[in-house]
């Protein structure tokens, strides 16, 4: 070997070292680099997961929760027993819940190859749609509903078509109650009805739903996401508890008389406003009967009972319906203002002897000239033609004869007559046990001046 060779192999072996060396050093750099990425790379991951765990705990949570819940809970209630409502007497029933089926599915635990078989039947058995029941059947929830208050051969016969079918899950009857009214229209304003849920919505129905309506139970099933029950004893029960009965002071039967009078005179006098009456035991202010004419069938609320309104009931607007409901469902009685007009003058007299001014049986105390004058003003007695002349209070008070009464209320006063206004309960509300009663409409005191008491003969007629 030549020296230049030798040397040219050193250089060779040494420029190798030095690729060698620089590979080397390449090598490491690149490890460097890579462990530097995959750390990066995991604290990315790991941040990304503790984000998503920081969402989804504190976030997302309750919206998780829930939707856990749903799926693992197929939760049914059951509806309480609603209080039965009874007359005076305690005999004759007004209201009363009668026990009917609603009947749910859980689509999640009904099989894939029984979906379309279950909502034929469903469909069948309580004419519902075909289509939506199917919906029904196959959304991917827990509860839906498909047939509410179905009577017990309706139910039964669903029974028996699971166990003929043999799908004995994912069908749920369960009970529930209807409200029904044996006396249809009787007493039917101040009774009032129920929506849906069993709530009361109108009359004592509505005043008094917190006490007749009871307490919901429940039926919980803890499932897997299958459907498949959990807890060992099966389904968890959390009772029902039925509600309060109530018993009126109103009277069927006198109630029956009193609706049949006042419908007969309405119709009989044509009085288009309607009417009403109130019966009450004068010793304890109990309502013995209260009639409003016309009036509705408690069981079937939403039909209006007005023919005129029947007959273009589909081209009215939503709002027109409701006001037209709201009407026929109001209590007369309590809700509207009627001036009292003459029947008025007892007040006047009572007040009048509880301050001595006058006695029932003067004779001659008064004497009507057929008018008498109010701040300048002639007001004619309704016998202006023939006056009634020489009167005590009780032939005054048979006459209605308006100048005695006006010539009392003068003597008596504004202040003092309002003092009785105010005892007598005139000018707050009577407080009576039925919604929607509305105040008396009386000008403040300081209001009446002369003009006031000219005009609508204020002591006679107010
Ligand atoms: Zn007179």
């Amino acid at each position: 070997m030549s020296e230049i060779q030798k040397m040219r192999k050193k250089a060779k072996k040494k420029k190798d070292k030095i690729n060698i060396n620089k590979i080397e050093k390449k090598g490491a750099l690149t490890r460097k680099k890579r462990m530097r990425n995959a750390i990066i790379v995991v604290f990315l991951v790991m941040s990304l997961i503790i984000g998503r765990i920081a969402w989804i705990q504190f976030v997302d949570g309750d919206r998780l929760k829930y939707m856990a819940y749903v799926q693992h809970t197929l939760d049914r209630k059951i509806n309480p027993k609603r209080g039965t409502i009874y007359d005076a007497t305690g005999e004759k029933v007004l209201a009363v819940s009668a026990t009917v089926r609603t009947i749910t599915v859980n689509p999640v635990n009904i099989a894939k190859n029984d979906k379309e078989k279950v909502a034929r039947a469903l469909s069948d058995i309580f004419d519902v749609d075909y289509e939506t029941t199917l919906k029904k059947v196959s959304k991917r929830s827990s509860i839906e509903t498909i047939a509410r208050k179905v009577d017990k051969e309706q139910s039964d016969e669903l029974m028996k078509w699971m166990e003929d079918n043999n799908i004995l899950t994912g069908i749920n009857v369960d009970e529930d109650t209807k409200r029904y009214y044996p006396y249809n229209n009787l007493a039917s304003q101040i009774i009032g009805f129920c929506g849906s849920d069993n709530q009361g919505l109108n009359g004592i129905e509505a005043l008094y739903d917190s006490k007749l309506k009871g307490e919901t139970g429940k039926i919980i099933k803890i499932t897997d996401a299958k459907g498949n029950t959990i807890l060992k004893e099966g389904e968890d029960y959390e009772s029902a508890i039925d509600g309060d009965s109530l018993v009126l002071t109103v009277d069927a039967t006198i109630q029956g008389i009193a609706e049949k009078y006042l419908e007969e005179a309405c119709i009989d006098n044509q009085c288009t406003d309607g009417g009403s009456v109130i019966i009450m035991n004068p010793n304890n202010g109990d309502i013995l009967a209260m009639a409003g004419y016309p009036n509705y069938n408690l069981n079937e609320p939403y039909t209006i009972n007005d023919t005129e309104l029947e007959s273009n009931w589909d081209n009215m607007s939503q709002e027109d319906k409701s006001n037209a409901l709201q009407q026929m469902w109001r209590i007369r009685a309590i809700s509207d203002g009627y001036e009292p007009g003459s029947t008025f003058k007892l007040i006047t007299s009572s007040a009048a002897l509880e301050e001595g001014i006058t006695d029932t049986d003067n004779k001659g105390e008064f004497n009507c000239s057929g008018s008498i004058e109010i701040a300048g003003v002639r007001i004619k007695c309704w016998r202006y033609y023939r006056p009634h002349g020489s009167q005590s209070l009780r032939e005054a008070l048979m006459n209605s004869c308006n100048p005695v009464f006006i010539s009392i209320g003068q003597k008596l006063g504004v202040h003092t007559y309002y003092s009785y206004l105010e005892k007598f309960g005139f000018l707050s509300k009577t407080g009576v046990d039925l919604p929607g009663e509305a105040g008396s409409i009386f000008l403040a005191e300081d209001k009446v001046g002369p003009v006031e008491l000219r005009n609508d003969f204020f002591w006679a007629k107010i």
